[in-house]
């Protein structure tokens, strides 16, 4: 008996990791091929034309990116609200390494519907080790999967919620005082976790003004595990605090920071 429960152990062990492959490409063979799709750009690795919450068209060069974007997409539903991302219509893996992620905020995509393009680089999406766990804890880091599909579905969130011109009307305006921006500061955390003190959440949010760096502050408001407190006056807390003012923010960090807890019971962790 005890012979038997051990093969059987032995017999989930090896074929486990196959089950879950098989059960990956039978859900990617069950999204329909898309011709619009298929004239997409050369960079685009896999092309998926997406419904809310689905995949309903695709277009697949790179078999390996097509189930990469799946295990993105489930990431990016499990951490937002569809409210956050309702007008996402296509979803793209693409090649290269610079960008890491590409928000396209003018309404255009490939699919011929009116909505946004996003679009994650094949090189990022193979960094994080835990991708296929879409209820893993997030990681408040620069240079992760994590921090550009966050820092990317974010061009969206503030880009709809008004919210790059309200900061600017706050702190990056013509009419507020600016502090100096370096063009190649060296002194953030090697590991990518923004400052939470100074003037700049990080480098990128330093050497870019603007979206991108509204942006950068959004996701270090999301992710990072504690908000600097209302008596931190430093202009860097004052610029992450801002988005604790904006209505629906504190509920969306709230909803993402927990995303193990909506993990079903048999992938709990904790
Ligand atoms: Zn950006």
């Amino acid at each position: 008996m005890q012979f038997a429960v051990r093969h059987l152990v032995l017999a989930v062990l090896f074929v486990g990791p196959a089950l879950a492959l098989t059960v990956g490409s039978s859900r990617l063979e069950r999204i329909p091929d898309d011709a619009k799709l298929a004239e997409v750009d050369a960079k685009y690795l896999a092309a998926f034309e997406v419904v809310d919450d689905a995949f309903v068209g695709k277009h697949v060069r790179d078999a390996r990116s097509a189930a990469l974007g799946l295990q993105c997409w489930d990431r990016i539903t499990a951490l937002f609200p569809l409210s956050y991302r309702k007008l996402l219509v296509q979803f793209n893996i693409m090649s290269g390494s610079d960008p890491a992620g590409v928000f396209d905020g003018g309404g255009t995509n490939d699919v011929g519907r009116r909505g946004y393009r996003l679009s994650i680089a094949k090189s990022c999406a193979e960094k994080e080790r835990d991708l296929a766990n879409p209820y893993r804890a997030v990681t408040p880091r620069r240079g992760t999967t994590d921090w550009t599909l966050v820092h990317e579905i974010g061009h969206y969130v503030c880009l709809r919620g008004n919210v790059i011109e309200l900061f600017s009307q706050s702190f990056d305006g013509d009419m507020v005082p600016q502090p100096k921006r370096r063009e190649k500061p060296d002194d953030y955390p090697e590991d990518g976790s923004p400052r939470l003190d100074g003037n700049f959440v990080t480098s990128y949010a330093e050497r870019t003004p603007g979206d991108e760096e509204v942006v950068e502050t959004f996701t270090t408001y999301v992710l990072v595990d504690e908000l600097p407190g209302p008596g931190d006056a430093s202009l860097v807390a004052r610029k992450i605090r801002f988005f604790d003012t904006i209505p629906g923010m504190p509920e969306l960090r709230q909803h993402i920071r927990a995303v193990e807890d909506r993990a079903p019971r048999d992938r709990r962790t904790r």
